[in-house]
């Protein structure tokens, strides 16, 4: 009787452990498996597992409250904790509500059953209890611009000691951090300067456009004459709202005038195309608070420096990018201490890991890489 009842319960768990939708393509494409779990008795699947089978873009939008998913290039946009779905100008109702546990997105399998062979009648149907489905259309993070500042002529911040300059540290960092990504991570990594040769800022925002970047990184050292300020910090672009943000701002931005061509070049800067440009970057960013997020917590655990945060600025540097960018501060040369350990390899070697962790994890949740 006992054993009857133990062997009724291991069945039970076996089928809610092995619960999963099949996806099959119209085309050479191996098949792949949704895995699907009972949450309350109902059967969901984890909503990551669209990236493996769709090859889906999958974002959260932290202060809107929304899940972005987008397949064959439409956005799906899901309410959290809500059953409600749009698509383009249409609302579905998956008769379940999403769940969200920590940065899990849990869909009732009702949506892959019933909802997207309704969303892509063309592409997508459901029949014999699978999917069968056009090949899917990849749009993950495949290409990515570091951008050591300064450069020649510029030195970028000068060293408590006047020995070291931001230009050099930041340009090594920037070496190790390509070879980094691009063996780890299946990207491809361009830098906006290879050696030691003064860009303008417009240029640099150029090439990663030319490039088709999907992220933009521009690497920095910071400076102050306060000489006990220290730490690290990740900006992100917007009007300066800070005091302490537009001091940095001021001083990244004082390339222009210092080096090409003085007032008349800052002019040009703050012309109405930049003004444009700045909203191409405003689409960007929830993107680029994300990825500063990121960064900025993965650069504080790996080098224990002190969290000055995440900060919004104005720099000319981010301004016209057209894919989501973000600025580090990586510590400040002006700090005796601080100098002394921005200098030494293996502190260079921590911060290139720390943004190379604070990469990944953005590109695992932008577009989580299986
Ligand atoms: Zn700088």
């Amino acid at each position: 009787m006992r054993r009857g009842f133990l062997i009724i319960i291991l069945l039970f768990l076996l089928v809610n452990l092995y619960t999963s939708v099949k996806v099959e393509y119209n085309s050479q494409l191996s098949s792949e498996i949704i895995n699907t779990e009972y949450i309350n008795g109902i059967e969901y699947f984890n909503v990551f597992e669209l990236n493996k089978a769709l090859k889906a873009q999958i974002k959260e939008d932290i202060i809107d409250q929304r899940l972005k998913v987008n397949i064959y290039g439409e956005q799906i946009i899901f309410l959290l904790e809500s059953s409600y779905l749009s698509f383009g100008t249409d609302i579905y109702n998956t008769k379940f509500s999403l769940i969200s546990k920590g940065d899990k997105h849990f869909l009732p399998v009702i949506f892959l059953k019933e909802i997207l062979p309704l969303l892509y009648p063309e592409k997508i149907e459901f029949s014999n209890n699978k999917i069968i489905a056009d090949t899917p259309v990849d749009k993950s993070i495949r290409t990515i611009v570091l951008d050591p500042g300064h450069g020649g002529k510029d030195p970028g911040a000068i060293g408590y000691s006047k020995n070291n300059y931001e230009k050099d540290i930041v340009l090594k960092i920037a070496k190790t951090l390509k070879k980094d990504l691009e063996k780890n991570l299946d990207v491809d990594v361009f830098l906006t300067r290879e050696s030691d040769e003064f860009i303008s800022l417009q240029q640099r925002t150029l090439f990663a456009n030319q490039c088709g970047a999907d992220l933009f990184i521009s690497i920095h050292i910071n400076a102050h004459p306060n000489k006990k300020a220290h730490g690290v910090e990740v900006y992100y672009l917007s009007t300066a709202k800070t005091d302490d943000a537009r001091a940095v701002e001021a001083l990244e931005n004082s390339v222009v005038y210092d080096y090409e061509g003085g007032e008349k070049a800052v002019k040009e800067y703050d012309d109405l195309a930049f003004i444009l440009a700045d909203m191409a970057q405003s689409e960007h960013l929830e993107e680029s608070y994300q990825q500063a997020l990121k960064i900025q917590h993965s650069l504080v655990k790996h080098t224990k420096a002190r969290d000055r945060g995440v900060k919004q600025a104005n720099f000319y540097v981010l301004r016209g990018a057209f894919m989501p960018a973000v600025l580090l501060e990586l510590g400040y040369i002006t700090n005796k201490e601080e100098e002394k350990k921005l200098i030494k390899f293996s502190y260079q070697d921590k911060l290139t890991k720390a943004i190379f962790e604070g990469i990944k994890d953005f590109k695992y949740k932008f577009d989580q890489m299986q």
